[in-house]
């Protein structure tokens, strides 16, 4: 086949993002110091679909919320003629997950999840059309103790990242109370809304008879002082829902944490119930909050589960990604120990079975490939970031010999040899610094 014509190169989906080296690295290293922080605090992996029906989110989320109204990614199975769509969220997924294999059976459940989640939104930093989260949920516990664990959990892990609580990044929590607070709130809300008609946006005036507390998370700057002086839920709430606050409270206070009540505090989802909170920064302009979560005590009923309470959050791993990248904390790829340089690939049969051994005992070995002159190849084992460059010569390898030369930290130290027998007792240590 010939063609002089070159074919118009494929780009990715708008929106959606390509993380190579050394990024990429950014993500595995957050990525073990949530599964490290999780695990301290006994909650256990769960992996579910990114595709789930649409009717699930369209019940779970709620039908007049922008999620639902104009962010979902949805299709037709064109084989089945299923209504599909990529997860927006990961809570609703979970939930279908546990009520269909029961997994509240013998107890509750503390899980968490990593993944993609898309939402059709305009691409900008911080805000990006695929996206990930990461998703811890307790499931089965009425709180308020595990409300306050959750919050808990995410503050150690701003102080593992190096975040200053209060400064990089601020708490903010409100109480939605139950359905009848909210109820009684909502007529408020709706009269109020009603007297000023004519100062509200399009979406407010739909919003206003379906979803009234909703027109209270808009982002209209129009709107705000009309949102400012409304009815407070806060104001509404029972004796029940009030101590269900005030314990949550009581426990940050105990450990020092502080907060701000934030009575506008919504949250874009409908299934919240008492407890909210958001971790809100200002580094990062309107893309403020990195962290949100609330209670969610109808939602596994609701998805036809046996009734259970539950609590969850949802993190932007783009975004704390972007926060840490901001204030210059987070630690890039684990470059390799070992860089094998190899100027005379004739040598490679020799050499392979010794980086085999090296790696077989933990050291992480990058091998030369593609053949290039001793200075070139060494400028690549430079750059690869290895402590490292272990050089294969043709006349050390006659003498079971192989150069050693340490490229970072002393790097005046000089070339020395070492017995390729010697290579064992060298490369425990070495594994070990690496692990480290
Ligand atoms: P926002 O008000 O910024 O649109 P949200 O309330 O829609 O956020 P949630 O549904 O609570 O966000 O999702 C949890 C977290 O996921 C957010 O706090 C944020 O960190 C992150 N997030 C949400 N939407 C996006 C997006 N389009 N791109 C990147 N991260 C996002
Ligand atoms: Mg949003």
């Amino acid at each position: 086949m010939s063609s002089n014509k070159k074919p118009e190169p494929l780009r990715g989906v708008k929106g959606m993002n390509d993380y190579f080296a050394p990024e990429s690295g950014r993500w595995e290293w957050l990525e073990a110091q949530l599964r490290d922080l999780l695990r301290s605090y006994g909650y256990r992996n769960a992996r579910t679909p990114i595709v789930e029906p649409t009717a699930l989110f369209v019940r779970g989320i709620g039908e007049v919320t922008d999620i639902v109204e104009k962010e979902m990614y949805t299709f037709t199975d064109k084989l089945n003629g299923d209504e599909l769509a990529l997860r927006p969220e990961m809570t609703a997924g979970l939930v279908r997950a546990v009520v269909e294999h029961n997994a509240l059976y013998d107890g509750p459940r503390r899980l968490w999840s990593i993944g993609p989640v898309f939402r059709h939104e305009r691409p900008q930093k911080g805000r990006y059309r695929q996206f990930h989260q990461l998703d811890v949920e307790a499931m089965g516990f009425a709180g308020p103790d595990v409300d306050a664990e959750l919050i808990l959990l995410t503050r150690a892990l701003w102080r593992r990242l190096g975040l200053k609580e209060g400064q990089d990044i601020a708490l903010e929590l409100n109480s939605l109370g139950q359905a009848e607070e909210r109820a009684a709130h909502r007529a408020a809300l709706i009269a109020y809304l009603e007297r000023h008609q004519e100062v509200l946006d399009e979406d407010a005036k739909r919003r206003l008879y379906t979803n009234p507390l909703r027109v209270l998370d808009t982002k209209n700057p129009a709107l705000q002082s009309l949102v400012e002086d409304a009815p407070k839920l806060l104001d509404f709430l029972g004796e029940a829902s009030r101590a269900h606050l005030q314990a949550v409270c009581d426990a940050l206070d105990a450990v020092g944490l502080p907060y701000r009540i934030n009575p506008r505090l919504v949250r874009g989802l409908d299934y919240y119930n008492l407890t909210v909170f958001e971790w809100v920064t200002p580094h990062l302009g309107s893309q403020a909050t990195v962290c949100g979560g609330g209670r969610y005590d109808g939602l596994i009923e609701q998805l036809g589960g046996k009734p259970a309470p539950a609590v969850g959050f949802g993190l932007g791993m783009e975004r704390l990604l972007l926060l840490l990248e901001a204030l210059g904390l987070g630690h890039g790829e684990s470059a390799p120990d070992v860089y094998a340089v190899v100027p005379d690939p004739a040598v490679l049969p020799r050499v392979f079975p010794v980086l085999e051994a090296l790696r077989a005992a933990g050291v992480a070995v990058q091998m030369h490939a593609g053949g290039g002159s001793f200075k070139s190849q060494f400028k690549k084992a430079d750059a690869s970031g290895a402590q490292y460059a272990l050089i294969f010569g043709g006349d050390e390898l006659a003498r079971n010999e192989v150069a050693l030369k340490a490229l970072r930290g002393d790097g005046n130290a000089p070339q020395r040899s070492l017995a390729l027998a010697e290579l064992d007792a060298w490369a425990p240590g070495l594994a070990q610094a690496g692990n480290a």
